[in-house]
């Protein structure tokens, strides 16, 4: 029960890691609101968490929208008194080369990753400041926050931009006990890295098995995907570290992908 007492708000956390992480904060005690633009997703989840003994409320939200992410992260404080760690984890992905990327394409993954990251965080920031209780931010970036690959432009620009704004959140949440941290996946097959295999293996022209064994696993240790566990053990770390000496941090789960 490491995370007992404590609101969390988790953004994209219908599917996958997010999924995963509401989850795990909810078994380690946390009241938390999930959140996603697909609300019946969001209601599944919710209803999951609540029916395995955990407190959860659906909070539908596109998080590219400044209105709904201001009525979501308020009707998440006022249903649990307060809001203690947000969890920016929504996001897509898009895979095309410069040359072939729309404006339109490119707009909408900056928007999601990063417009949505400024927006939660400020709708958050602001109920933690005003409680005076302190804080935890953590950011859902990647491998990608630190290394490129090839056909992923916008994705690897918005995750080295999220590495910006974690950091100036640190220095500014620092007089008000908020702390602020990312976390950085290698490879985790969930339905965003699903659906890429075969697009890769198409503007790559090469198989889907060897997507994943020579571009997606390639630099790694041993082979091997990071799991949904892995990652959420870490967000409870995070969530729950002692101190507020580990802040402006990324922390990188990738089977030794990369290394720093
Ligand atoms: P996923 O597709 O399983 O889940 C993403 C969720 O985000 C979905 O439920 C979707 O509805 C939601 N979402 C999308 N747009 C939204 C919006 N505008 N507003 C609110 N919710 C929205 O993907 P995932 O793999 O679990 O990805 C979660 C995060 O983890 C993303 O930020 C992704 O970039 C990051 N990540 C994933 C991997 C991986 O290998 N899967 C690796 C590193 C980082």
């Amino acid at each position: 029960m490491r995370m007992k007492g404590r609101v969390a708000l988790v953004t994209g956390a219908a599917s996958g890691i997010g999924r995963a992480i509401a989850e795990a904060f909810a078994r380690e005690g946390a009241r938390v609101g999930v959140a996603d633009v697909d609300a019946a997703g969001a209601r599944t989840v919710a209803e999951a968490i609540t029916a395995s003994g955990g407190s959860a409320l659906a909070v539908s939200m596109d998080v590219t929208r400044e209105d709904q992410v201001t009525q979501g992260v308020d009707a998440l404080v006022a249903h649990f008194g307060g809001v203690d760690v947000l969890v920016s984890n929504a996001g897509v992905q898009h895979i095309a080369a410069v040359v072939d990327c729309s404006f339109e394409a490119w707009r909408r993954l900056l928007a999601i990753h990063l417009d949505g990251a400024f927006l939660t965080t400020r709708a958050c920031m602001r109920h933690m400041v005003a409680a005076g209780k302190g804080g935890c931010l953590l950011y859902m970036g990647s491998v990608h926050s630190v290394e490129a690959s090839p056909l992923k432009a916008p994705y690897v620009a918005a995750k080295h931009g999220i590495l910006g704004l974690a950091r100036a959140v640190a220095k500014e949440g620092a007089p008000h006990g908020i702390w602020s941290n990312v976390i950085a996946p290698g490879f985790v097959r969930t339905p965003l890295v699903e659906k890429q295999i075969p697009e890769q293996a198409r503007d790559l022209g090469i198989s889907e098995q060897e997507v994943v064994k020579n571009v997606m696993l390639k630099n790694t240790v041993d082979g091997e995907f990071t799991t949904l566990d892995d990652v959420a053990q870490l967000a409870v770390f995070l969530a729950s570290f002692p101190s507020r000496a580990l802040t402006g941090q990324s922390v990188v789960v990738s089977h030794g992908w990369h290394m720093q």
